[in-house]
């Protein structure tokens, strides 16, 4: 299969590597230098992109910089007009990037066809947000004075992301700061940059400016971070990734006391409780996590389950995890996709077996599949002990780890014992009950009776250690702004002091 993507080079900062990324075309001959990416179905070589250095980086931020000063000033109608032809353009080239996606990431091409829409959304959202009124007007309590609020654009914004959503997390950050009038400067996962320089080229071809969004894809993450943090034309950091990570370069921001966003590791607790509707529980179930894999920082991560219906809703998910088909992502009809490595599978095989050791059932799955690619079974393990390490890490594979609860009141705190605090999910017919039990969890998102929560209109982000900010929605926005007010005296007052 070959998809032919030829002039996602324009990204790219200099011309070395220009010359690389001309020949990312899928599918085709392959310089022999630079990062290569494979597709984690069959190990195959699908395309190279330019190794960029340290004074890439900086050239990058450089043209971005000059291009952001003009990109300021713009209009809010100029900006959100621009957005809406990418949003177009994203949206023709679905099955470009869900084929791209796919292949370079792993999942299934129906999901890489839903990250498509999920990610072309937030382009349109924030094409709508754009031309929103940004500023207010208030008077000062004394009435001394009106002050006067207004919105400016935070400056060159460096975007960080992961490879588990290559397009969505891309267009998460790249919209909002387009609409808020930034320069951005995108550094890509380096298993998945394919999917990040097509969706940049669509952008360029809609109309953003050529220097505007500068990607740039290196094998030098740590070096790319030291040099460009502590830039003084960079103003804002927007990182999505581990928490390690994250709190690496809140280190590296809080040196230039940089704007920072920070999407992080997640360990979603998934409460069902007796009066669950089992069907809906066991639907939700199935879609919180085995979306992406699991490899999404919302996946459902410790499945809670209350004795009453805990037999009846481990046999139910346990048998239609049996019936997923596992497959490269184009294969037809795959429901699971490879994981992104070999290490990802190692590390589901750790985390069954350590599991089994400590008294876990093994429901089905807990095993590698197929001699090539990286394939695991969809796993469902019941009466996990506490202390097992599938119950405390963030699993990011196939893994369903059940523990039974009998109270609600127990239920929430052991939901709630983790440093992390990204989504969290509750199933209950209880209306009452659904409400009372999500208000006491400690997480930035929750899925009420529902195992997919995300949602470009939702301000998407954790508490505790899963992160700072939000993405998505009006507050997805305000994040790329800095406030600022006019305090505007008035005269007939201040005279009559
Ligand atoms: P990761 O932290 O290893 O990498 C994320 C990105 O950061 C990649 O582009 C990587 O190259 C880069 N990176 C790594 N070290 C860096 C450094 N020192 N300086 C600059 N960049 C650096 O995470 P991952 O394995 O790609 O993604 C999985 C993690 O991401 C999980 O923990 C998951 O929960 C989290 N995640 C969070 C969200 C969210 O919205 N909260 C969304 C998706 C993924």
């Amino acid at each position: 299969m070959t998809i032919a993507i030829d002039t996602i080079s324009l990204v790219q900062p200099d011309p070395a590597a220009v010359a690389h990324a001309d020949r990312v075309i899928v599918g085709l001959g392959l310089p022999a230098d630079g990062i290569a990416v494979d597709d984690p179905a069959s190990g195959e070589h699908i395309g190279r992109v330019a190794d960029l250095d340290v004074d890439d980086a900086l050239l990058a931020v450089e043209r971005a910089d000059a291009a952001g000063s003009m990109w300021a000033r713009t209009t809010p109608r100029q900006r959100a007009d621009v957005l809406h032809a990418w949003y177009d353009l994203l949206v023709e080239h679905t099955e470009d990037l869900a084929h791209l996606i796919a292949r370079e990431m792993g999942k299934p091409l129906a999901e890489a066809r839903g990250e498509v829409k999920y990610g072309s959304d937030f382009v349109r959202w924030y094409a709508e947000e754009a031309v929103r009124p940004a500023g207010g007007f208030r008077d000062a309590p004394d009435g001394g004075a009106n002050i006067l609020t207004r919105r400016a654009p935070v400056g060159l914004a460096v975007l960080i992301t992961p490879w588990n959503f290559p397009l969505a997390m891309a267009t998460r950050k790249i919209a909002p700061a387009l609409a808020a009038g930034c320069a951005a400067v995108v550094k890509p996962a380096t298993a998945t940059p394919l999917t990040t320089l097509f969706a940049v080229e669509l952008a360029r071809r809609a109309g953003v400016p050529e220097d505007l969004v500068q990607v740039v894809t290196t094998s030098s993450s740590s070096k790319f971070s030291e040099a460009v943090l502590r830039d003084p034309r960079v103003r804002k950091v927007s990182f999505t990734g581990s928490t390690e990570v994250g709190r690496t370069l809140m280190r590296l921001a809080s040196d230039t006391v940089l704007r920072s966003s920070m999407e992080l590791g997640g360990n979603a607790p998934f409460l069902v409780f007796d009066d669950a509707d089992l069907d809906r529980a066991i639907d939700g179930a199935l879609a919180a996590k085995l979306r992406n894999g699991g490899q999404s920082c919302i996946a459902a991560n410790r499945f809670y389950v209350q004795d009453g219906i805990a037999d009846a809703f481990a046999d139910g998910l346990a048998a239609r995890m049996r019936e997923v088909t596992v497959g490269a992502g184009l294969g037809t009809g795959t429901g699971l996709g490879a994981l992104i490595d070999r290490r990802a599978v190692d590390q589901m095989q750790a985390l069954t077996e350590d599991a089994v050791a400590r008294g876990a059932e093994l429901r089905t799955g807990g095993e590698r599949l197929g001699t090539s690619g990286n394939f695991f079974a969809p796993t469902v393990l019941d009466r996990v002990p506490a202390d097992a390490e599938v119950a405390t890490t963030e699993i990011f594979g196939p893994i369903a780890a059940i523990q039974r609860f009998r109270t609600e009141g127990e239920a929430i705190a052991r939901a709630n014992a983790t440093e992390f605090g990204l989504a969290g999910y509750v199933f209950s017919e209880s209306l009452d009950r659904a409400f009372n039990v999500a208000d006491r969890l400690e997480t930035g998102i929750l899925g009420i009776n529902q195992g997919v929560p995300s949602n470009a209109a939702a301000p998407f982000g954790g508490v505790k250690q899963s992160g700072l900010g939000r993405e998505g929605s009006a507050e997805g926005l305000e994040e790329y702004q800095s406030v600022r007010f006019y305090n505007i005296a008035r005269r007939e007052t201040s005279a009559a002091r």
